[in-house]
């Protein structure tokens, strides 16, 4: 049978971590799946230009720093050096090692893969344009066409100067200084690989503070590491302008209660959000609603109009990889006909892999006081944890937030080594519905840094073993 006589089960559009994820569940369960995809590779932001690429980043920024630091650890070296080529050839290397892997699945799963930019004509159909173009005919549709840099008014990327995520992965060398507008998790990343890499890092957020949607205590506690470690952070400071002059950046900066002032930098990193794509699908001919870009959904992922899904960054929730998988997984699993349960977006883990690393799950203090609980809380330093002294990280804690009552635990904060893989366990204890008397009888491995956790747990009741 040829490609454009087949209805599918379920049609999808965009190969994100949200897409293919759901992809291939769908295949999983039987169903027969097409896949559209604007970008000559399957993988979408996260495999091609956002967490993957990153992260390899940040392990080259980790290893160097320990490398410069090696005296430290008795291990002396005569010359160390940054070949940026080869750290830039070693992350190109993993993101196209992982869209193989991709690629594999895709195959194995039979996803049937359409290139070009889908667009919806009616529920069912979908036109697919570019160098193939096709009409894919399917029963019901999964929209996955996630985010893009969101820039600010005025502002006009020239992707030599003028950067967002995309671009700063392809410089070809480390710039000696570095605008990052905006304190995400984003920006804040980018801030931590260059500034290690030895650029002069400047991060600028308009907000109070950074990783604003942190707890007060981690962002707090971040922004004095980081000013320690010479990057200079300004809050509370609006770009009012960005230009290019002499092929440098001139920024003017409105900061509260003080003089406007202009920084210059060699690059700027636009880091202040990501928008919704969901332009041009045809959305508002469906009558399909939006809100500011985004497609809001019901429990199962289904938007307004029966039949057509939406699912990870270009739905209002939060812009996490994992969550668009387990939307897409939920999606597919209803369509199927499934029973599925709604996803509890409290128990979504956020990492921010910046060093000291952070990670958090479940109710912030100030989001667990405006739901009314009444709370207590507890903190316990890494500076008090072996693990953390033999690693040479002795900055950070784990911040427990309990309920009052049962000290049922609703909130787990860190900041500090390994702290994105500790979170798995913050997880499970909020999914589990634990209390923090559970936790603390919990019998943790030494010498590791998850100790923290049960620590932490100890010092609810004002009893920590080791601080
Ligand atoms: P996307 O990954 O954005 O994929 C959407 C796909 O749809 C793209 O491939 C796009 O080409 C395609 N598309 C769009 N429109 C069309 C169309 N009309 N037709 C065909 N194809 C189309 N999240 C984490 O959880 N952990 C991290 O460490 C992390 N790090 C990040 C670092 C950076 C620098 C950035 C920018 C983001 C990071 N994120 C991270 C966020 C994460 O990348 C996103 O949440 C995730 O990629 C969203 O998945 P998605 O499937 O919804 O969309």
């Amino acid at each position: 049978m040829s490609r454009e006589s087949v209805v599918y089960d379920v049609a999808i559009i965009g190969s994100g971590p949200g897409g293919y994820v759901a992809a291939i569940k769908a295949s999983q369960l039987g169903l027969k799946v097409a896949l559209i995809e604007k970008y000559s590779k399957v993988g979408g932001t996260c495999l091609h230009w956002g967490c993957i690429p990153t992260k390899a980043l940040l392990l080259n920024a980790d290893l160097y720093e320990k490398a410069l630091h090696g005296k430290e650890f008795g291990i002396l070296y005569k010359d160390i050096n940054l070949d940026f080529r080869l750290v830039k050839a070693r992350k190109d290397k993993i993101v196209k090692k992982l869209a193989m892997g991709t690629d594999f699945l895709m195959k194995k799963n039979k996803v049937a893969i359409y290139q070009g930019i889908g667009s919806i004509s009616a529920p069912d159909t979908i036109q697919v344009s570019g160098e193939a173009p096709a009409e894919v005919k399917a029963k019901k549709i999964v929209i996955a066409t996630g985010s893009e840099a969101k820039l600010l008014p005025g502002m006009e990327l020239d992707g030599q100067c003028i950067l967002t995520n995309k671009e700063i992965l392809d410089l070809d060398s480390v710039p000696k200084s570095l605008l990052v507008v905006g304190a995400g998790a984003v920006g804040i990343e980018f801030a931590s690989i260059f500034s290690r890499f030895g650029t002069d890092v400047t991060v600028v957020e308009m907000l109070p503070r950074i990783l604003p949607l942190e707890d007060n205590e981690v962002s707090e506690e971040l922004r004095k590491i980081l000013t320690r470690r010479r990057i200079k952070i300004m809050t509370n400071a609006r770009l009012e302008n960005l230009t290019v002059q002499d092929g440098k950046v001139q920024a003017t900066l409105s900061v509260e209660g003080a003089p406007a002032q202009v920084i210059s930098a060699e690059k700027a990193l636009i880091g202040v959000g990501r928008r919704p794509v969901s332009e041009g699908l045809g959305l508002e001919q469906l009558g399909v609603a939006t809100t500011r870009g985004f497609i809001p959904v019901d429990e199962h992922m289904e938007t307004s109009v029966p039949g057509i899904f939406a699912i990870g960054d270009v739905v209002p929730t939060q812009q996490l990889a994992h969550l668009a998988s387990h939307e897409g997984i939920l999606a597919v699993r209803h369509i199927a006909g499934e029973k599925t349960e709604p996803l509890n977006y409290d128990l979504v883990p956020s990492c921010t892999y910046c060093s000291p690393e952070v990670s958090s799950v479940g109710l912030t203090e100030n989001a667990a006081r405006e739901r009314g609980f009444e709370v207590v809380t507890s903190k316990f330093p890494f500076a008090a944890i072996g693990k953390a002294t033999i690693l040479g990280e002795n900055d950070g804690f784990v911040k427990l937030v309990c309920e009052k009552k049962y000290k049922q635990v609703l909130g787990i904060h860190m900041i500090g080594p390994h702290v994105t893989e500790l979170i798995a366990e913050g997880t499970a204890i909020i999914g589990l519905e634990a209390c923090a008397e559970d936790v603390s009888h919990l019998i943790h491995a030494h010498p590791t840094v998850s100790e923290g956790i049960m620590e932490a747990a100890h010092a609810i009741y004002g009893a920590a073993i080791h601080f």
